[in-house]
């Protein structure tokens, strides 16, 4: 173990449990029926725990809870000690954060080289909406009615939220739900992916800890089409905050329907990378490859179209190759790795699947293209980072989100056809622009349909700066303080004066 990995959380107590269970109303209980479900390690395909396998029955008695507590003492509890309890949670989460990371490690094979990252991010989060807490309030408004009559607004917690989170970066999506849930004082049930919940689990212990009230947050473990599809489509659940897949987000949006509950959707992308000839191309090579194999493809915004002006495509190609060749693919836990495996079986079927598909439409394999073979790799979830040439706008591989560690390298001649090529997408969540020239990144960024464009960088992220898609990448921003307004109502009085 490296400085940044002294603690090696293998053994922890936490995972010696013979089954994780729900946190409904401040006690931790199994499912109605006692039913639990298995949670995998990607890294070795062993069977890391057990976790309780929530229905919508759980998810009605979650609700129930939440509802309580939001109509009941929650409501009476001033910004002020809410913010003391997110600072209290940010120092916990701080203290174990090292667990945290590691539990996320385990359980989707997220290399432990991030850690320092985690470090530095997690307890930001809360701190950052901690912060907003006390700066929440309305606004008093001169209107041209006639006559003596005051008009202010106030903002007011939306009440109940349902939060479905994916597993690719677990403990992240987590805070991101969490923390405006608690700055603003709505009450929350978080239903977190079945192929990793144990981080979310071990952050609310933490948050007990810190003093949480009963019932202001729930947590329902279990599957998609039980717990996930129960939560959205509840008819007490005042708003959904869901985070997934695209096809997925279309069902909460059909699931809301009942009682027109708000959303927020933060779905997936097939986000442009485009590099210029003028780049500082050394930069470019390592951004562009990191850009896409980071977290072994598993990121919404991952640079999955890789633009390079055909002057220098080829020579800029094969300098990814080489990099991506370089890239050490390895169990998440191994300080080492670079590279982890894909989080579970199904999510590595599908991407090996794409593979197929990427061949079978007549692109050229420049890098990779199967699952790992050798003995070290052979029973973990591992694929080699891919990179196609020789593709068309039109192939699948081009179009469709894989989540995986594929790239599509793609020429073009300048910024105009680039323009038009990068923005025909139904997606529009990220873009990378690598240019030298100050006018034109400012117009590429201008130009580009995306709710981030990174330039000469890619996947910068802060707890101060939004993000969200434009068109099918979801409605809604995260993170900034923008995201409050999506668990807040505006309530606006109106006082005549007059008598
Ligand atoms: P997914 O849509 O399969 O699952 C996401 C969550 O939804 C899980 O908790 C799952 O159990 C739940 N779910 C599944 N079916 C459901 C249903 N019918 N009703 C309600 N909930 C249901 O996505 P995933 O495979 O876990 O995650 C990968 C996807 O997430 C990718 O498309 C990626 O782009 C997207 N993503 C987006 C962002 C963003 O900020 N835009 C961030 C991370 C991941």
């Amino acid at each position: 173990m490296n400085s940044a990995t002294q603690i090696d959380f293998r053994r922890t107590p936490f995972l010696s449990r013979p089954a994780q269970k729900l946190f409904i109303g401040g006690r931790w209980v199994e499912a109605e029926d006692g039913a639990t479900l298995p949670t995998m390690n990607p890294s070795d395909g062993s069977e890391l725990a057990q976790i309780a396998r929530g229905t919508s029955a759980d998810v009605d008695r979650a609700v129930a809870a939440a509802r309580a507590a939001f109509d009941g003492p929650w409501r009476r509890v001033k910004p002020g000690e809410r913010q003391a309890l997110m600072l209290r949670l940010a120092d916990l989460v701080e203290q174990h954060i090292d667990e945290l990371a590691w539990l996320d490690t385990l359980e989707m094979g997220a290399p432990i080289a991030r850690l320092p990252a985690m470090r530095r991010r997690s307890p930001s989060v809360i701190r950052y909406y901690a912060g907003l807490t006390t700066a929440l309030h309305g606004d008093v408004i001169d209107n041209s009615v006639p006559g003596e009559v005051l008009s202010y607004t106030a903002r007011e917690p939306i009440g109940v939220v349902g939060a479905i989170i994916p597993w690719n970066a677990p403990l992240g999506a987590a805070l991101i739900k969490l923390a405006p849930c608690l700055a603003t004082g709505c009450t929350l049930v978080l239903k977190p992916a079945e192929e990793a919940s144990l981080s979310t689990l071990r952050l609310i212990e933490l948050l007990e800890e810190a003093g949480l009230p009963e019932g202001v947050v729930n947590v329902v473990t279990g599957t998609g089409p039980e717990a996930g599809a129960a939560l959205a489509a509840h008819m007490d659940v005042d708003k959904v905050a869901f985070t997934g897949s695209s096809e997925t987000g279309r069902r909460v949006v059909e699931a809301s329907m009942g009682n027109l509950k708000r959303l927020s959707l933060e779905l997936g992308g097939k986000s442009p990378d485009i590099v210029f000839a003028d780049a500082d191309l050394d930069r470019a090579v390592a951004g562009a490859s990191m850009a896409v194999f980071g977290n072994t493809g598993q990121v919404c915004s991952a640079g999955t179209r890789l633009f390079v002006q055909e002057d220098i495509f080829e020579d800029f190609v094969e300098r990814v190759v080489d990099f991506s060749r370089a890239l050490r693919v390895g169990p998440g836990h191994d300080p080492q790795t670079q590279i982890g495996p894909i989080a579970s079986e199904r999510q590595m079927k599908r991407v090996l699947d794409y593979l197929d598909v990427g061949t079978a439409e007549g692109a050229e394999l420049r890098l990779g293209g199967g699952r790992m073979a050798s003995p070290a790799h052979e029973a973990g979830y591992f694929v080699e980072p891919t990179v196609f040439g020789g593709v068309r706008d039109d192939m699948r591989i081009v179009r469709e989100e894989i989540f995986g560690p594929v790239v599509a390298a793609i020429p073009f001649k300048d910024e105009e056809e680039v323009v038009r090529r990068a923005n025909a997408t139904v997606f529009g969540l990220g873009a990378g622009v690598w240019t030298e020239n100050l006018g034109r990144a400012h117009r590429m960024a201008r130009a580009i349909r995306a709710g981030s464009v990174w330039i000469n960088a890619y996947q910068l992220m802060d707890p101060a700066v939004p993000m969200g898609g434009f068109r099918q990448s979801g409605y809604g921003r995260e993170s900034g303080a923008e995201h409050l307004d999506e668990f807040l109502e505006t309530k606006s009085v109106w006082i005549d004066m007059t008598s």
